[in-house]
């Protein structure tokens, strides 16, 4: 089987449309953004490159991070042009629309950020993420910004499902609060989900689907990929 044939190369959070947002998620039939450490191919930085110029004059920069699984959300102005990679983060955030951010993912799960009022980031959670609380951390430094999350628009991106993700004690405990001696399964969208009402966003939204079930259209980690999909947020300049 040709991996990716028939499947569109990127799945649209459609939600986001109305708000002026652009935001997706890429699939296999894209590319493979995996940056390889120390030296990234030259194919991976051309498709890096194509992600930038394909926003065109309107959106003339890209962020991005080495990620860590930590809960660092960078704020980015709008002084600069090109495609930056940062040292250790996993979120961005911009506060006014022209500047794309990407995180790449391969299970953990993408959290797209958006306000009407051109606002917008991207968040990458996986269990440290989700038990560190990086939702909870992105929407304080957007507080600290005067934005209400009674404003955002949360979008819960392609991750691993909950029938998909078995954790041990430790990791449970860490996510849930609650004590175990097995092994359980766990659903990082739903922890997130809960996290980002908690704090009072009016509007949740998530994926169908799961990197793992839909390995077909997505990388995964734990189905053993060494590749990644990319998941972007533009907010676009009005007209
Ligand atoms: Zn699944």
């Amino acid at each position: 089987m040709n991996a990716g044939e028939g499947i569109p190369p990127r799945e649209i959070v459609t939600a986001f449309a109305e708000l002026g947002v652009t935001a997706f998620t890429t699939t296999r039939a894209d590319a493979d953004y995996a940056l390889a450490e120390p030296d990234a191919s030259p194919a991976a930085l051309a498709h890096w490159q194509a992600l930038l110029a394909s926003f065109g004059a309107a959106v003339p920069r890209l962020a991005s991070a080495r990620q860590v699984h930590g809960t660092r959300v960078i704020e980015h102005g709008g002084d600069w042009h090109g495609w930056v990679r940062h040292e250790g983060a996993d979120g961005h955030l911009a506060f006014a629309p022209g500047t794309a951010m990407a995180v790449t993912v391969a299970d953990c799960v993408p959290v797209f950020l958006a306000t009407a009022d051109g606002v917008a980031g991207i968040l990458h959670a996986g269990w440290r993420g989700t038990a560190g609380r990086i939702v909870t951390k992105a929407l304080d430094q957007l507080a600290a910004r005067g934005i209400d999350a009674a404003r955002v628009h949360v979008h819960l991106g392609p991750g691993i499902c909950g029938r998909c993700y078995e954790v041990g004690p430790d990791v449970f405990e860490q996510l849930t609060g609650w004590t175990t001696i097995r092994n359980r399964h766990v659903d990082l969208r739903a922890l997130l989900s809960e996290q980002a009402k908690e704090y009072g966003v009016a509007r949740v939204t998530s994926s169908p689907h799961c990197s793992r079930c839909d390995n077909d259209r997505f990388y995964s980690h734990r189905a053993g990929d060494s590749g990644r999909q990319v998941a972007v947020i533009a907010a676009l300049p009005r007209p």
